[in-house]
């Protein structure tokens, strides 16, 4: 793990000089005094893309009420004024520390989106129930039919009066059963070019019309559904953006949202286990697991140094239009591996499961714990662009 040693950073958001160490150590003395034993053990037991929804919902409140819910958002909108680099140590020491991984998708991609396109009305009703938490945002852009490539959706809006009607469906909506609400893409209109025609809009979960049925993941967790419409409606004053214009928002808000589900502090986590479980099994193991660890240890180290230069203040700036998706693709493929080697070394006791022997037993549990998070992180490399998508984007950007 790189040692974040302390240093000058740039100035913060309204000029002054930010000393890196009196943050450290005023980030450091908040997690210490708020982030309770459960709230940690909920961060430790995180299969998916986010925490125990429970457990979410807490530390989301205690960050808001400290005032740091929204690193990335401008202090006027209720953001902290931090730098880049200071965002980055904030969730590297969350992340130390076991916090639990926020369901975020209105602090993250919707919030951003609404600074910057919504409409003052769209601010001032949205922005404050994000930061507080009391509005929970999922996320409705794939279709059965329509995922990498998003320009086939099929769901409709047909606009009457001051209402869009929608009927279709939409598919994988982490958290669509914790969710408040829903921005979404649907087809307003058919255009000369399948990406015209497409219509941003904000969507309450509890609309008449609406449903969600569970789909259950390969780990046998519930993080994701199915979405349907049967004539819902839906305000014309919740469109992000003009009317058949929804693809440009939504790929400003993809550009928002990307890579932030793998940093290297997450992947770092997952590491240090594997690497206390690889320890703890001594001799038993094969010699080339050690090697492979090692291996997995020095990418790590080169994939932190990446995302640390990637930083607005960093170096990494020639080619900055391909670095979300390298930070993606380095991200969710070395998060794979790590979680496939952390199996490896559980060996038969990977085959427990844990909703059967529970947390009582640790070493079994630690075996479930093992193979859940592999067959959770198999996901990693399909959520928010997949690996291959990210690839044909770095190609594109490298052969111009
Ligand atoms: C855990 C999880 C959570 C998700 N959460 C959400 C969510 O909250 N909201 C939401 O809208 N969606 C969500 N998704 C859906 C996700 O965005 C899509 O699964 C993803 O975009 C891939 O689309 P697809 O499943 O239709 O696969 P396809 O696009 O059909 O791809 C199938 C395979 O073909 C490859 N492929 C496709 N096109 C190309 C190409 N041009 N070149 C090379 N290879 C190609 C893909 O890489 C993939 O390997 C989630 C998915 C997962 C797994």
């Amino acid at each position: 793990m790189t040692a974040l040693r302390a240093r000058p950073l740039p100035d913060d958001e309204e000029g002054d000089p930010v000393d890196e160490a009196a943050f450290l150590a005023e980030v450091r003395a908040f997690l210490v005094a708020d982030l309770t034993e459960d709230l940690r053990e909920a961060g430790r037991n995180t299969l998916g893309v986010h925490a125990d929804i429970a457990a979410c919902r807490v530390w989301h409140r205690r960050l808001y009420e400290q005032g740091w819910i929204a690193p990335s958002w401008p202090k006027a909108w209720g953001g902290t004024g931090w730098t880049a680099r200071q965002r980055f140590l904030f969730d590297t020491e969350c992340v130390r520390n076991d916090a639990p991984v926020l369901f975020a998708g209105g602090v993250r991609s919707l919030g951003p989106l609404l600074i910057e396109m919504g409409t003052p009305a769209q601010r001032a009703r949205y922005l404050p129930a994000i930061l507080s938490g009391d509005h929970l945002w999922c996320q409705g852009f794939s279709e059965p039919g329509a995922g990498s490539d998003l320009a086939a959706i099929a769901t409709r809006a047909v606009r009457r009066g001051d209402r869009y009607v929608i009927n279709g469906s939409k598919i994988w909506t982490t958290g669509a059963h914790h969710a408040s609400h829903m921005f979404a893409i649907v087809r307003t209109a058919d255009g000369e070019k399948r990406q015209q025609g497409m219509t941003f809009l904000l969507i309450d979960m509890k609309s008449p019309g609406l449903t969600v049925q569970p789909i259950i993941g390969l780990a046998g967790d519930h993080e994701f559904n199915a979405v349907f419409f049967d004539d819902v409606e839906v305000p014309v004053e919740n469109r992000v953006g003009p009317e058949n214009d929804g693809w440009t928002v939504a790929k400003r808000l993809m550009s928002l949202a990307r890579s932030n589900n793998t940093p290297a502090a997450l992947v770092g986590r997952v590491l240090r286990r594997t690497a206390l479980a690889v320890s703890a099994a001594g001799e038993a193991l094969e010699p080339s697991v050690r090697t492979r660890l090692a291996a997995l240890q020095i990418e790590h180290e080169a994939f932190t140094r990446f995302e640390l230069d990637a930083l607005p203040d960093g170096r990494a700036e020639a080619g900055a239009s391909m670095t979300p998706s390298m930070l993606k693709l380095i991200g969710s493929e070395l998060h794979q591996r790590v979680a496939e080697l952390a199996m490896e070394v559980a060996g038969p006791l990977a085959a427990a499961d844990l909703s059967v022997v529970g947390l009582s037993e640790p070493a079994l549990a630690d075996g479930a714990r093992a193979s859940a998070k592999h067959l959770s992180v198999r996901a990693a490399s399909i959520y928010s662009g997949t690996s291959e998508t990210q690839r044909n984007v770095i190609a594109r950007q490298l052969l111009g």
